[in-house]
């Protein structure tokens, strides 16, 4: 949690306060399937705290942090979806970021070729 705001939604999962079907749990890092996926594979990887509220901030405050996020997203390609994904970053709410605690979409499985959306 950040200073007196209310826990987010990925950190009461990271607490076992909403369940969810996790794939990776390490100690900095949880990664569940995305409750409403947008592909054959979805799954969100996430810090357990909500300390930087996108990607961005991340990158500055702890790139390796986000470097191990990349990682545990690559396991979970290699596991999940041979190896091929997509990483997303929603960044601000004009870019359909709606959980402000930084996040990663791995997106993979049967993916359009070409395909942005
Ligand atoms: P954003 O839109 O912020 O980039 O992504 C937030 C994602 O979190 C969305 O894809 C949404 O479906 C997912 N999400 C929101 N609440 C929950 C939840 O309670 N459980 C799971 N598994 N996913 C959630």
């Amino acid at each position: 949690m950040s200073g007196t705001a209310e826990p987010t939604v990925f950190e009461r999962i990271a607490a076992g306060e909403i369940p969810a079907r996790m794939v990776a749990d390490t100690e900095r890092i949880i990664a569940f399937h995305d409750i409403s996926p947008q592909a054959p594979v979805h799954v969100v990887v996430t810090p357990r705290t909500a300390e930087y509220r996108d990607v961005v901030e991340l990158a500055a405050a702890d790139p390796e942090l986000l470097a191990e996020l990349v990682s545990v997203a690559r396991g979970i390609a290699e596991e999940l979806a041979d190896g091929q994904f997509r990483l997303v970053f929603n960044t601000g709410p004009a870019a359909g970021q709606t959980v402000f605690h930084v996040h990663a979409h791995v997106l993979g499985g049967g993916l359009e070729e070409g395909s942005l959306g």
